[in-house]
């Protein structure tokens, strides 16, 4: 498997798949993987003649130093896991911060219409700006035809297609279902720092999500949300930094329920100093 940490040996290759025509489908993660990113990966293989893999911890992204220290990194497990799912077809490239940022580390700022200001861009400032500035720096870099992301990061999904609506690039955003453990829990590259304790405890978070989707068919909103909102008040192990139902196309929150709109419900919680996330379609 060929792996590049240099956009200028990689854009070599990106052109010669260019002049053969073949299809390129980009997934960008900022590694520890898991079976969430490979099913993701397996995904892009089937629908794209070759697969590029992006592996970075975008730093511009993170609003909280000790946050991005601890996120964990591990490229050679990472090559492992990968060369399980094909040696032929698929491309890491692993850049340095130099070689996505130059010597300016930093974001620019975007208008996303206000997708951009509720949950995950109200508690981590600055989130989808850094978002936003590494994923065209990488649709620039590896211009794929596919790219594809995970409706995990729901907000971040919606978010990354209103930048190529915006700036009307060539590329076309695929929408990945959740992975999930056995027990429920959304597969993420922060599990692995739960102490077996709170990793017991996690499955809590889709359990009641599960329960706010059931409740939210008679309840109100507001019910709903004060109901999940107890539910942790009792938690030695989780606690609530926001849940949120709010409209699926605007990501905003709404006065009344229309039979004929889409609605999920959003969550972030800490266990210690980790941060999960996750989402449920609600009807
Ligand atoms: P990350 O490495 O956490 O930035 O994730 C890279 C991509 O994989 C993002 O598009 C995520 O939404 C997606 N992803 C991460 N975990 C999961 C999961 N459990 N299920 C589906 N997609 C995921």
């Amino acid at each position: 498997m060929d792996i590049y940490h240099e956009k200028i040996d990689l854009n070599v290759v990106v052109e010669t798949f260019k002049s053969k025509k073949l299809t390129i489908g980009l997934v960008p993660t900022m590694g520890a993987l898991h079976q969430g990113h490979l099913s993701i990966i397996k995904k892009a293989l089937r629908e794209n003649d070759r697969v590029i893999v992006s592996v970075f911890v975008n730093p511009t992204q993170f609003d909280n130093k000790d946050d991005l220290e601890k996120y964990p990194r591990n490229l050679e497990t990472d090559i492992e896991l990968l060369k399980t799912v094909s040696k032929k077809n698929l491309i890491v490239y692993a850049p340095s911060i130099e070689d996505v940022y130059g010597n300016n580390i930093k974001a620019s700022d975007f208008n996303f219409d206000g997708l951009e200001d509720p949950m995950e861009g109200k508690f981590r400032l600055g989130h989808f700006d850094g978002v936003g500035t590494v994923v065209k720096r990488l649709f620039e870099i590896v211009r794929p035809d596919n790219a594809y992301f995970g409706e995990k990061d729901f907000q971040q999904l919606m978010i990354i297609k209103k930048l190529v609506e915006k700036f009307n690039l060539p590329v076309h955003i695929v929408a990945c279902e959740i992975h999930r453990e056995k027990d429920g829990l959304a597969m993420s590259s922060r599990n692995t720092r739960l102490s077996s304790q709170q990793r017991n405890a996690a499955p809590f978070i889709y359990k009641t999500l599960l329960l706010a989707r059931e409740k939210f068919v008679n309840k109100s909103t507001k019910k709903v949300v004060e109901w999940v909102e107890q539910q942790f008040v009792k938690n030695e192990f989780l606690k609530l930094e926001y849940f949120t139902i709010a409209e699926t196309s605007t990501l905003r929150t709404f006065k009344r329920k229309s039979k004929k709109k889409s609605y999920r419900a959003f969550i972030a919680v800490y266990a210690d100093d980790i941060r999960l996330i996750d989402n449920i379609a609600l009807n």
